[in-house]
């Protein structure tokens, strides 16, 4: 699959002349002109059946950004990834860093999908999940559109000089836009600080908060740039995900395509007899494009598979009485042969690296125990030689209490035969906590083989919890 190479559609490349044509001199991005400045991009809405879906799911793709860290499920916020505990709470369970194969099968299972949805629907995920065009589109356009009118109208205003109009109609578009991306990036702070924390901590001590509080204005500011500046660029120049997707499809992956061979000759008014494809070269699919690219070149790299040049194309061809579908959800196989097949030999090997993953990732977490221990070396010597043949192990054993009420915990050394001299015990851990419980192994030095003697600890709670932990104890070497 060739995805950047303007001129697929059969060497069809649009009228350089059409004051819609995007297209540059140069293989260049139609965000860009050729000594390398932006070309704004203002699209007009095509308010479709796939924009009504996307409308419907951004809505709740926000909902769902908004609520997620201020739910309470079983006692614990929705999500909330807290880097400084290293603590990860993901709809009531939490994780702890003993949790890393749940972690690992976790980013396995969200690969894996990734690439199952792209290879078989492509870039899926930015036309209807992504936050960036979700919230570009639904949120700040319509604010711009309420306040400064529709895209020629804005532009015209734009090229005029600054008048008192102007000027409020920008300040109320910037204000409204800071409060945004004030509240977006509190929001997104609170998934790594806690909503309830963040409140407070900025209400009541700012000072105190320092790190929240610059996190948040730095957040805001980047939110700020994105939403106001840096828009489509996000899609065509930064996002490494778009790159990643493109590699992932195949002729069979359904894409955003324009049927050429249907549509080709182009043209405005043909005279009669002269041979003329469906397209009327209106321009409408390039002008309501959100990254601005004239999906009759082909597949591009700047498509994010919004569906808005479908719904603009299908809306002329209904006005000039030819069937819709002239720019359809495709494939390039369907384009050049009629064919498709949704089934193929990449898509089961994906599906059953899926399927892999997501029993590795059910078997964990089915399995999980109320408690993790780690048996880890304390002290700063490796052993230490006691008078009467004994040898000292300095250790810390760490707990991780995965039930949500307290647990009391016991240990024991049950190989080789030896004292065990705890700190505290029976150990009390906070519910969702972990800590350390010092203790020292004392084992006969004769225990010892080539400097090592391999230990077996059990640890029990009174929730009924019991593991053995197998350990290499050090000594002088025999
Ligand atoms: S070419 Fe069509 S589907 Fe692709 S980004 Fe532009 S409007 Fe959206
Ligand atoms: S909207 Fe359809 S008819 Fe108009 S230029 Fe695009 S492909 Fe051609």
């Amino acid at each position: 699959v060739t995805i950047g190479t303007k001129d697929e559609a059969g060497g069809a490349r649009p009228d350089r002349a059409s004051p819609f044509s995007a297209a540059p001199e140069q293989d260049l991005l139609y965000s860009q002109t050729a000594d390398g400045s932006r070309k704004w991009i203002d699209p007009i809405v095509m308010r479709g059946r796939f924009w009504k879906i996307r409308v419907g799911l951004g809505w709740v793709m926000i909902g769902l950004f908004v609520a997620l860290p201020q739910l309470t499920i079983a006692g614990k916020p929705g999500v909330f990834l807290d880097l400084a505990r290293r603590q990860f709470t993901f709809f009531g369970v939490t994780f702890h860093p003993t949790d890393n194969l749940v972690l690992l099968a976790f980013g396995a299972v969200t690969i894996v999908t990734g690439f199952v949805v792209t290879a078989l629907f492509g870039r899926l995920w930015c036309g209807y999940g992504c936050p960036h065009p979700i919230y570009l589109e639904f949120v700040f356009r319509p604010i711009e559109r309420f306040l400064e009118g529709k895209p020629a109208a804005m532009r015209r205003r734009n090229k005029g000089p600054w008048t008192a109009g102007r000027a409020a109609r920008k300040g109320a578009k910037w204000a409204i836009f800071v409060l945004i991306s004030l509240l977006l990036s509190m929001t997104f702070v609170s998934y790594f600080v806690g909503w309830d924390a963040l409140w407070f901590g900025l209400l009541h001590d700012p000072g105190s908060n320092k790190g929240a509080l610059f996190a948040w204005l730095a957040i805001s500011l980047l939110v700020f740039f994105n939403f106001v500046y840096f828009r489509d660029q996000m899609c065509t120049v930064a996002c490494p995900y778009g790159r990643l997707q493109t590699v992932l499809y195949d002729p069979n992956t359904i894409i955003v395509g324009y049927d050429a061979k249907r549509g080709e000759p182009r043209k405005k008014k043909p005279a009669p007899g002269d041979p003329a494809g469906d397209c009327i070269d209106c321009g409408l699919c390039v002008r309501t494009c959100p990254t601005g690219m004239d999906i009759r070149r082909g597949l591009q790299m700047e498509c994010i598979g919004c569906a808005q040049c479908i719904e603009a194309c299908d809306k002329i061809m209904l006005k000039v009485g030819r069937p819709p579908g002239l720019i359809r959800y495709t494939s390039l196989r369907e384009l050049e042969t009629g064919e498709s097949r949704f089934l193929r030999f990449r898509v089961f090997i994906y599906g059953a690296l899926f399927l892999v993953a997501l029993g590795a990732l059910t078997n964990l977490i089915i399995s999980r125990e109320v408690a993790d221990i780690e048996v880890l070396r304390g002290g700063r010597e490796p052993y230490r030689l006691l008078s009467g043949g004994d040898v000292a192990n300095i250790l810390r054993i760490r707990v991780t209490n995965r039930e949500q009420k307290k647990q009391s915990f016991t240990v024991k050394l049950l190989k080789p035969k030896g004292q065990l001299v705890v700190s505290q015990s029976p150990f009390s851990v906070p519910g969702g906590k972990i800590a350390t419980l010092d203790v020292v192994a004392r084992v006969n030095v004769g225990q010892f083989k080539r400097g090592q003697a391999s230990a077996v600890f059990m640890v029990q709670s009174d929730a009924g919890f019991e593991l053995k932990e197998e350990f290499v104890l050090l000594g002088p070497y025999n």
